[in-house]
């Protein structure tokens, strides 16, 4: 039996319309990827090539994942998903094989995203690794294998996303690999401002409540984060009364105390 028959290959229903800001990130994308497919003469006439493979790298809970479901769906490509350690907690020579198996299915089901989430782990510079230090280089010298046998645009674009990008073996980053990196931040206001409006498409939110005065205090708040905040006062309004069918802005402010940033000072100094 296949070690991977759990990956599913599906068309994600994200649009990009459903990411709250970050114009310039699905610009890039879009170019990287997208353009491409569309138009492959255009890229012949200039004499460039598109990417195999693109990084994301940023803090947690900013859409990495969304943005690669986007990707996939907006371009109309089929979507395989694999978490770097779930490869890596494997029976001996079964990452490797499950790292085959992975490109495998991608390829059958081409043109496809194949995204890599957390490749850290998957790909750690080689001897940072204590111990299991062995399976880390056969695994990423699988990915390297598999990556160097995919034909541009006509199979496979591999999308990677990590926390860490300094984490990650140089040789996966050469050209004709993963060879072209996008930051993906926190939020800024503007695109904070979006992201609780895209949560308050569904909720019903009272007049009392102040978007400006929520954006002001989400400062340094990722998506993911400000999406915690938005269920946290829907669920403190539920906590009142059962019944209630508003969210007041009491309720957020609430919220704003429940779920506070998580994102370490050292992890954003890092990215500066
Ligand atoms: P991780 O690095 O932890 O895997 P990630 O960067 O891949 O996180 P996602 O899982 O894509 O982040 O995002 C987490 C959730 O946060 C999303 O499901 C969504 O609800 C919310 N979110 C984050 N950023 C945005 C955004 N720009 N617009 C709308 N929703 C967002």
């Amino acid at each position: 039996p296949s070690a991977m028959r759990e990956v599913a290959v599906d068309v994600p229903k994200v649009s990009w319309s459903d990411i709250g800001g970050l114009e310039d990130v699905k610009l890039k994308l879009k170019q990287a990827v997208e353009w491409p497919l569309k138009h492959p003469d255009s890229f012949i006439r200039m004499g460039i090539q598109p990417p195999k493979g693109v990084l994301l790298y940023g803090p947690p809970g900013c859409s990495k994942t969304m943005i690669a479901k986007a990707l996939a769906h907006e371009s109309g490509l089929n979507f395989l998903a694999v978490k770097g350690p779930e490869l890596m907690n494997k029976y001996v020579g079964e990452s490797e094989r499950a790292v085959r198996e992975i490109f495998r299915k991608a390829r059958a089901v081409s043109p496809s995203i194949l995204f890599f989430d957390e490749i850290d782990a998957l790909a750690v510079e080689r001897g940072s690794s204590s111990g299991a230090g062995n399976v880390a280089d056969r695994v990423l010298a699988q990915l390297l294998t598999e990556m160097d046998g995919i034909e541009q645009l006509k199979d496979v674009t591999i999308l990677a996303a990590t926390n860490r990008p300094d984490m990650i073996d140089k040789a996966l980053l050469r050209p004709g690999r993963i060879d072209r990196i996008i930051y993906v931040p926190l939020p800024d206001a503007a695109t904070r401002e979006e992201i609780f409006k895209l949560n308050f498409r569904s909720m019903p939110v009272s007049e009392d409540v102040c978007l400006v005065e929520l954006v002001q205090h989400t400062h340094r708040y990722s998506g993911a984060e400000i999406t915690a905040v938005c269920r946290e006062a829907a669920l403190l309004a539920l906590q009142e009364d059962i019944n209630a069918e508003y969210i007041m802005g009491r309720h957020f402010r609430y919220a704003l105390t429940v779920v506070t940033p998580r994102i370490p000072d050292s992890l954003i100094q890092f990215y500066a």
